[in-house]
């Protein structure tokens, strides 16, 4: 994990501290921002989803009291990034892969529970706007981040403000279905973007051929090492993740898109991908920088800070 402590780049001025909450799957982690752009305060505490929602909400209150503590109580603002959004038509969460907070209204729970006001926002949203602000995208503005990890989320900020759009759907590139007759994505629909471009995605990839499980990291590994079905494999990644990325460069042309999540650390990416979208971009040369991020596992937590309210 990259350890930061002064944040770089373009920050929004403000007296207040930020203090930022990002919900994963299994650990929620806090920062405070001083108004000195520094990150004065990092913890992360375990969560089990199975132990439900009471007991997230417990652990979200005791990280929360003791960023508190370090700032003595002063004026802050709350931002909370989560997988998932929150229903412009119901006010609840959905799409959450921490599926026991989908369905529930999270930002009245956390503010009866927090007795703060608190802005909600997707994780994806909030690393890109992080590496918008303060990252590998500082110089640039119309940027479109991307997490590959277990799934494909995507963010887009424009000249350093974050855009969800009227029905809040800015982004959701990653349930673009580029194949009706793909596999079938847990929202519902064949074919979508996250289920190739994806750890998980290169992994159903790589067992369907060979009937055995390994996780990309190590896919990798073994086409590197000459493996002819994980070359095999990578190869249809690679041609997947060409179009799906030519596809979004066609409709946006970005200035620079940044990549997180696990499979951003794969060096192959910047190459052998850039190759693959040059081959299916609509013009005659691809100048979108493609870029790893460099705010790294903060990155998100760093967004929540700065959309907080
Ligand atoms: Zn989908």
């Amino acid at each position: 994990m990259i350890q930061i402590t002064q944040l770089q780049g373009n920050f929004i001025k403000s007296p207040a501290h930020k203090i930022g909450i990002d919900l994963g799957g299994t650990k929620i982690e806090v920062v405070v921002i001083d108004p000195d752009h520094q990150i004065t305060f990092r913890e992360r505490v375990q969560t089990q989803a199975d132990l439900g929602v009471q007991h997230i909400l417990n652990q979200i209150t005791i990280i929360y009291e003791q960023a508190l503590a370090s700032i003595k109580g002063k004026t802050h603002t709350l931002g909370i990034g989560t997988p998932g959004s929150i229903s412009l038509k119901t006010g609840l969460l959905k799409n959450s892969n921490t599926v026991c907070l989908n369905g529930q209204a999270l930002k009245i729970l956390l503010e009866s529970q927090l007795h703060h006001q608190v802005h909600i926002e997707n994780d994806a949203n909030c690393f890109t706007m992080a590496e918008a602000t303060h990252g590998a995208a500082q110089n640039h503005n119309l940027v479109f981040g991307v997490i590959m990890g277990t799934g494909c989320g995507g963010g887009l900020v424009i000249n350093k403000n974050m855009w969800v759009g009227p029905q809040r759907l800015a982004g959701e590139w990653g349930h673009m279905s580029i194949d009706p007759n793909g596999p079938l994505c847990f929202c519902g629909k064949r074919g979508c973007v996250e289920t190739y471009i994806s750890g998980s995605g290169l992994e159903r990839i790589y067992q369907e051929k060979s009937s055995l499980h390994e996780n990309a990291e190590a896919i990798f590994k073994l086409a590197k090492s000459k493996n002819a079905l994980a070359i095999d494999v990578i190869n249809i990644f690679y041609d997947r993740f060409g179009r799906c990325f030519a596809n979004l460069i066609n409709i946006l042309d970005p200035d620079i898109i940044v990549l997180g999540g696990g499979l951003s650390n794969e060096d192959s990416i910047y190459s052998v991908g850039v190759e693959s979208i040059t081959k299916y971009i609509f013009n005659d040369q691809l100048s979108t920088p493609l870029v790893k991020n460099q705010l790294g596992d903060s990155a998100g937590v760093i967004g929540a800070a700065l959309i907080g309210i």
